[in-house]
């Protein structure tokens, strides 16, 4: 690897969605604490999701749980929220696979301004649903990762 990441509390690796080879590999080779899925609410993101849980659980991975990203959005006139998928049967789902939802981020204009402008959404953004909603997801998983730790 050569790399020296010195002493860090998390090193958190995000991969493009699959099961293709970066996945693999990093399945394979690296001591990895956990795996965290990231999924659409549309058929055919749980589908893929079905295989990278099939393909963590065989490489023993443990799966921490998923996030439910594009989780509807919220009109900005009257707050309605508005499901931009057609929802996922239950039974079709990760989450018939006994994978937790760690929680739904809803889509929102501001997290892609917060890429482009390089200034984090829960910095300029820090009350909003989705900087709510990320803390609260990075809350379990400091959590589970302590009790996975002992
Ligand atoms: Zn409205």
């Amino acid at each position: 690897m050569g790399v020296d990441w010195g002493n860090l509390d998390y090193l958190i690796i995000d991969l493009p969605p699959g099961t293709a080879d970066a996945q693999q590999i990093f399945a394979k080779a690296i001591p990895l604490a956990g795996t965290v899925l990231v999924v659409t609410p549309q058929d055919v993101a749980h589908l893929d999701a079905k295989k990278a849980v099939q393909m963590y659980r065989r490489a023993g991975v443990p799966i921490l749980g998923a996030v439910e990203n594009m989780s509807g959005l919220t009109c900005p006139d009257c707050g309605k929220r508005i499901d931009l998928f057609s929802r996922v049967s239950d039974a079709r789902s990760i989450w018939a696979m006994g994978i937790e939802k760690l929680g739904d981020v809803p889509l929102d204009p501001a997290i892609s301004q917060a890429g482009d402008t390089g200034r984090p959404l829960l910095v300029g953004h820090p009350d909003s649903p989705q900087s709510k909603s990320f803390r609260a997801i990075a809350e379990k998983l400091r959590l589970k990762l302590e009790e996975g730790a002992t």
